[in-house]
C-alpha cells in the first residue's frame, strides 16, 4: 500500500493503548506517536512496543520520563504535527480542551465518548453512520455503552423497525485498572433522574429512535450488561430475528453449549482465544435470552466489554474521516477481519 495514513494517539490509557495496536493492524494506517503525561506501566510497554512516545507537558514530565530512562521524542504538538489525524484518548473533558490545539495545528480529529456530541458536532458509530463522518474534521466515537446499543438497535431497526427501545444498563463501577474509582460496595442508581443519559447519546447517531433508558452502577470491573427491550413495527419470528444478527460481525451471539453464564466467563473466553487484553470487542448477546413476545417486543441480554467495544469503530472512524474509503460495509469488513472480529461465531466454523 502506498501512504499509510499517519495517526498519533493523544492519550494512552485503556482505550488509547488499544487503538494503537488496533491501528498496527491495519494495512492502510500506521502509528507515528503516542502522547503521556507522565511514565508509568504503559508508558514502558509502549517504548518496548516501538511507539515513538512524546510528552503532554514536557516541562513537567520531561525529567520524570528521563529519570524513568525512557525516551521521548518531544511534545505532543511535536507529535500531532506529524500525523494525519489524531485520536484523542485523554480523560473525560480533556478532549474538549485539546481541541483548542487541534484546531491551531488544522488537523482532523477524533473524540471519545467522555466528550459531549457538541465537542465534534458529529457522533459516530460504523454500522449506523459511517457516511456521515467522510471528509469531516471532528468527530467523536459514542461511549462503550453507545456502542453497545447502537449497533444492535441498528441492525433490528433496519430489518424490523423499532417502535420502541427500552433499555436497562448496568454498569460496571471501573475498569479493571481503576483504583480510584474502589474500593466499592453497593447499587448505585446512576443517574438518579429518570430518564438517564444513554437514550440521548444514542438518538445522536439514531435521531429518529424512540428510545428510554435507566441505568445502576454495580461493584464489578468486567463487563456492562444491558437488558434490551424493543417493540417493533414488523413481527419478525424468533428464528428471523436471530439469523439477522448473525449477519453483523461485531453481534455475537453466545451459544447456550458454551456455557458462558456470566461476564467473567465472557472475559474467560478472550483469554482462552489469546486475544490480545482477553479483549471481547462484540456485543456478547446471550442466543437463548433472544426472544420475541406474544406482543412482537423483542427482549435479549447482552454484555459489553467496556475497554474494547469502541476499537474497532475508531478504526472504522479513522477510514470514513480521512476519506481513504468510502464504503462502511467494506471498512467494517476489513478492520474486523485484522482484529479477527467474529471469527469465533460457530456457524463460520473458523479456528479461533
Ligand atoms: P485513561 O485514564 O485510561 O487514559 C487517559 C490517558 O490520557 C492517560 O494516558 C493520560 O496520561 C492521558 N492524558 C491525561 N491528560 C492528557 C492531556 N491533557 N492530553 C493528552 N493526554 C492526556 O482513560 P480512558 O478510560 O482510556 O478514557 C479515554 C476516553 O475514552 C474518555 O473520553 C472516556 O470516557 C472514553 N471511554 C472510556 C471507556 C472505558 O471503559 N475506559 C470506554 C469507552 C470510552
Amino acid at each position: 500500500m502506498a501512504d499509510k495514513i499517519k495517526v498519533a494517539l493523544n492519550g494512552y490509557g485503556t482505550i488509547g493503548k488499544r487503538v494503537a495496536d488496533a491501528v498496527m493492524r491495519q494495512d492502510d494506517m500506521t502509528v507515528v506517536g503516542i502522547a503521556k503525561t507522565k511514565p508509568d506501566y504503559e508508558a514502558y510497554v509502549a517504548s518496548h512496543k516501538g511507539y515513538p512516545i512524546y510528552a503532554v507537558d514536557p516541562a513537567k514530565a520531561g525529567p520524570k520520563f528521563k529519570a524513568a530512562g525512557i525516551e521521548i521524542a518531544g511534545s505532543n504538538l511535536d507529535m500531532i504535527k506529524k500525523a494525519d489525524i489524531v485520536v484523542d484518548c485523554a480523560p473525560e473533558g480533556i478532549g474538549e480542551e485539546n481541541k483548542k490545539i487541534y484546531e491551531q495545528l488544522g488537523k482532523p480529529a477524533i473524540f471519545q465518548g467522555g466528550e459531549e456530541h457538541e465537542v465534534a458536532g458529529t457522533s459516530f458509530n460504523a454500522a449506523a453512520n459511517y457516511g456521515e463522518a467522510i471528509g469531516k474534521k471532528f468527530v467523536r466515537v459514542v461511549s462503550c455503552n453507545t456502542t453497545g446499543l447502537c449497533r444492535l438497535i441498528y441492525a433490528i431497526d433496519k430489518a424490523f423497525g423499532v417502535q420502541k427501545a427500552r433499555v436497562v444498563l448496568v454498569r460496571r463501577g471501573g475498569d479493571p485498572n481503576d483504583a480510584k474509582r474502589g474500593p466499592l460496595n453497593g447499587i448505585v442508581p446512576d443517574p438518579i433522574q429518570l430518564p438517564s443519559h444513554h437514550g440521548p447519546d444514542v438518538q445522536t447517531v439514531l435521531p429518529h429512535i424512540n428510545i428510554e433508558t435507566a441505568a445502576m452502577k454495580v461493584p464489578t470491573t468486567l463487563m456492562h450488561m444491558h437488558f434490551v427491550n424493543m417493540s417493533l413495527k414488523k413481527r419478525p419470528s424468533r428464528e428471523e430475528v436471530l439469523d439477522v444478527l448473525r449477519q453483523w460481525p461485531r453481534l455475537w451471539l453466545i451459544p447456550s453449549w458454551y456455557n458462558i453464564k456470566f461476564t467473567g466467563d465472557a472475559i474467560e473466553f478472550g483469554r482462552e482465544l489469546g486475544r490480545s487484553r482477553n479483549d471481547i470487542m462484540e456485543n456478547a448477546i446471550w442466543e437463548e435470552s433472544v426472544t420475541v413476545d406474544k406482543e412482537g417486543e423483542f427482549n435479549a441480554f447482552q454484555a459489553i466489554h467496556q475497554e474494547s467495544d469502541v476499537i474497532p469503530e475508531n478504526i472504522d472512524c479513522i477510514r470514513a474521516m480521512t476519506g481513504i474509503e468510502k464504503d462502511g460495509m467494506k471498512s467494517m469488513a476489513k478492520t474486523n477481519k485484522a482484529l479477527g472480529i467474529g471469527n469465533f461465531n460457530p456457524w463460520k466454523l473458523a479456528p479461533p
